[in-house]
């Protein structure tokens, strides 16, 4: 099966239907947008609401990308604690970046409200499974971070984890009422939606092939047309197509995969998650579970279902279910899914200037609902004028590459998939 196809049980339960209006001919904008996924959508809301034109143009439709195969946690902060980030990047800007990211789930959900996206939003909390004593260790440290930081995370016991979620063999957990869950690829809709509504020109279907600046404007040229605009916001993290090989050498592909079963009975239903919270857990080669609107069981994992040597994956989570929610009994996955994350070389995202008007973001690292929308909305506060580039969360920088990226990317693959079959084995 291609990995390009949005198979997911988002795409195959949305609300909506897909529509495309692809760009045909000559179309000039003052600014460019190219992709339509959360970062892309709410940039573009923020500039038509400050009163620019913009055009969006996604090569699919909208959530095609990461934005619509995802987990569906709003979760605060990157999967670095508040402390490595400020290591990775220095004090000054990572306690700007955590304060940021701290508060992104809040936009998330008022976005949501404002503009009446339908996406099953729950804000509940979201909760960090710990699997071990180190796994509940690097818990109660980080919960300690957070809180030192103006945070008011949780710390449950055994007990109270097992009362929300009843699932076997984990510990304690952080229970982290910022977040919570969401139909994700509904969200990106309403989002788009939104921008739409906001005066913003949006073409799907609509690939740029390529960018070139000329004498003074960027010219992006698609299949059918061509878009002439002043300045330029590529928005595109994993599924960057075509047009910058620049930018894709800053990040390093990572999949991650989930299965959903059909929805559960209300009796299997009191075991599992009755606290409906999205969790995952401490593991290295991490565990997600949550269920949906519907009452579907879904896990999730990293590593690529649809690589030759994963075909073991269901029976995996066949186990993995047995083991950690013995009430539910047998079960089978109506719908399996990959989507790939940009893990950038420090796993902070990379808000890039590349020239004349032309910037970036992407390398979201596996956490991007709350921070894409956030990062979109500011960049678009820089691009209005509102914000200068010294008042980012992160500085605007030239592009560097991973170094042995494709080492990079065959060891997260290859070891995710050593730990499955590791897990199946045991
Ligand atoms: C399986 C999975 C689980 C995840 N779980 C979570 C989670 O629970 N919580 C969380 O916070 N984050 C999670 N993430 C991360 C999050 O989904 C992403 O960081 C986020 O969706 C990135 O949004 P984006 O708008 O930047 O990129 P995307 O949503 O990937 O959108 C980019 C868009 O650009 C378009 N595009 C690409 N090239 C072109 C081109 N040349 N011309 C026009 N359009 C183009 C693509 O078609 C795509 O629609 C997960 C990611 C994955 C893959």
């Amino acid at each position: 099966m291609s990995q390009q196809v949005n198979n997911s049980l988002w795409a195959l339960s949305r609300r909506s239907k897909v529509e495309v209006n692809s760009l045909k001919g000559e179309h000039k904008t003052d600014i460019a947008i190219i992709g339509g996924g959360y970062t892309g959508c709410s940039a573009a809301l923020r500039l038509a609401e400050g009163g620019a034109d913009v055009t969006l143009i996604e090569a699919e439709y909208s959530g095609f990308g990461g934005s619509g195969r995802n987990v569906g946690l709003t979760n605060a902060g990157l999967w670095l604690n508040p402390e490595d980030i400020e290591k990775a990047i220095g004090k000054e800007y990572g306690s700007r970046l955590n304060d940021f990211l701290s508060k992104a789930p809040d936009l998330v959900h008022e976005l949501i409200d404002e503009h009446d996206i339908e996406c099953d939003a729950i804000r509940n909390g979201t909760l960090h499974l710990a699997h071990s004593g180190a796994g509940l260790k690097a818990l109660e440290n980080k919960a300690w971070q957070i809180n030192s930081r103006g945070g008011s995370v949780m710390l449950l016991d055994k007990s109270a984890t097992f009362a929300l979620t009843k699932a076997e063999n984990y510990i304690g957990a952080i229970h982290d009422m910022r977040g919570g869950t969401i139909q994700p690829l509904d969200y990106c809709y309403g989002l788009m939606l939104a921008a739409k509504k906001a005066g913003v020109t949006i073409f799907t279907g609509t690939p740029a092939q390529s960018i070139r600046h000329g004498r003074k404007k960027w010219h992006i040229k698609t299949p059918d047309g061509m878009l002439v605009a002043d300045r330029v916001l590529l928005a595109t993290n994993a599924y960057l197509k075509d047009v910058s090989p620049l930018v894709r050498s800053s990040f390093t592909p990572m999949y991650y995969s989930q299965m959903a079963t059909n929805p559960l009975s209300e009796d299997q239903l009191k075991h599992f998650l009755p606290g409906k919270n999205g969790t995952w857990d401490t593991r290295l080669v991490m565990r997600s579970f949550r269920t949906d609107a519907a009452g579907r069981l879904i896990i999730g994992t990293i590593g690529n279902i649809y690589t030759d040597n994963a075909s073991f994956l269901c029976s995996w989570a066949n186990k993995v279910v047995r083991d950690t929610f013995p009430g539910v009994g047998d079960v089978e996955w109506a719908y399996k899914w990959a989507g790939r994350m940009a893990c950038s070389s420090n796993y902070v995202p990379n808000l890039h200037d590349l020239g004349r008007g032309l910037y970036s973001i992407s390398g979201f690292s596996g956490r991007g609902i709350s921070p894409g929308t956030a990062f979109g909305r500011v960049m678009a506060d820089f691009i209005l004028g509102r914000i200068g580039s010294a008042e980012l969360p992160l500085p605007l920088k030239t592009v560097e590459a991973v170094k042995l990226n494709m080492m990079r990317q065959l060891y997260f693959e290859t070891g995710s998939q050593l730990s499955h079959l590791y897990d199946h084995l045991n």
